[in-house]
């Protein structure tokens, strides 16, 4: 009989590590060494499943770069010891950690799926049990010794996605997000079906890289009818601001007005890196399909092509972080890296 594939489970915090104290409704934080009392089936599946939490675990609203550095370490710590790994948080800003760690995990050739839950898995109409038990059988799918799964994934009612392709788009319904611009990687029905010519698979003898420097002088400005030149002024002008996502209109369009050009321009000129991403949840940025777009172009606005905002954000963050050249900057940031543009 062959080795059982090893699991290991990331407990960060979030709702799906929390049950109902049902006499006065609140919600607590459970031991999470005492999973499986919580989720018996855990033990009929056929791998080894260990588990690791955060000292304290916290709402990921509370999350930052640091916690990313975190869970990049755990993994980076017991990489060969597990065949795969599920990191559990909640899901407010889950598309931003997973699509962090998908750039601080260069050549991975293991599964890193992040899961969560809407209720509670002490709920009785909960969703953390489908959630939890198809992301760990995915995470330890294997051929041919091989894992299946060599990227960073979210998996969330019934589809695992590119984690990088992913926004929260709903804070009730199960179906709690999208990936508008890149089909599901597998989806969970009778069978889990598996669509293979859509996944990153692993160069051969590229050896894990763990990047941990995030450098968070990096904004987000998004545009909205009526937007004043001071609010512009004084995001252009926070000091040490290094990159900014511009989110746009449509297909990356802005308005003309002749100040805002200029003061773009004169923000690149200081060296200022400034990303063209849409604000629409589908589709993609071409500039000069408009006009409006046209002029952003001419003064060299980066191309975030079907980028979410939350890819592009940590995106900066990371070649940012990892001292990439301002002549090269551009070429890579409209580059896919991580199969996060297409
Ligand atoms: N507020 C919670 C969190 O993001 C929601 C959830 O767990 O999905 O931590």
């Amino acid at each position: 009989m062959g080795k059982k594939v090893r699991i290991l489970l990331i407990y960060t915090g979030g709702t799906i590590g929390m049950v109902k104290d049902y006499p006065s409704g609140t919600l607590r934080a459970f031991d999470f060494k005492k999973l499986v009392t919580y989720i018996p089936e855990l033990s009929q599946l056929d791998c080894k499943i260990e588990s690791i939490s955060f000292k304290q675990p916290i709402d990921s609203s509370d999350m930052n770069p640091s916690h990313w550095v975190e869970i990049a370490s755990i993994i980076e710590k017991h990489y060969d010891s597990y065949d795969g790994f599920v990191v559990l948080q909640g899901s407010d800003t889950m598309s931003y950690s997973s699509s962090a760690l998908s750039y601080m995990l260069e050549n991975l050739s293991k599964p890193v799926i992040f899961t969560g839950s809407q209720l509670p898995i002490g709920d009785l109409r909960t969703d953390a049990k489908e959630n939890l038990i198809t992301s760990i059988q995915i995470a330890a799918l294997q051929e041919n010794s091989q894992a299946v799964i060599q990227e960073v994934c979210l998996y969330f009612e019934y589809k695992l996605y590119r984690a990088n392709r992913t926004t929260k788009i709903n804070a009730e319904h199960f179906q709690a997000f999208s990936s508008l611009n890149f089909p599901a990687l597998a989806e969970s029905g009778v069978h889990l079906k598996i669509n293979r010519n859509y996944l990153l698979k692993h160069k051969k003898n590229q050896k894990l890289a763990v990047h941990k420097t995030m450098d968070t002088n990096v904004a987000i400005f998004k545009l909205f009818p009526g937007f004043s030149r001071e609010l512009l002024h004084g995001i252009l002008n926070i000091p040490n601001l290094k990159a900014l996502v511009f989110e746009t209109y449509g297909a990356g369009n802005a308005p003309t007005d002749e100040w805002l050009l200029s003061d773009l321009k004169e923000a690149i000129k200081k060296g200022l890196h400034i990303v063209n991403v849409t604000q629409c949840s589908g589709g993609s940025v071409i500039m000069g399909r408009y006009s409006t777009s046209e002029e952003l172009r001419k003064i060299q606005l980066i191309d975030g092509s079907d980028i979410t905002s939350e890819a592009a954000i940590t995106k900066l963050m990371y070649l940012l972080g990892s001292g990439v050249s301002h002549k090269s900057f551009r070429t890579i940031f409209e580059t896919s890296l991580r199969g996060e543009l297409s």
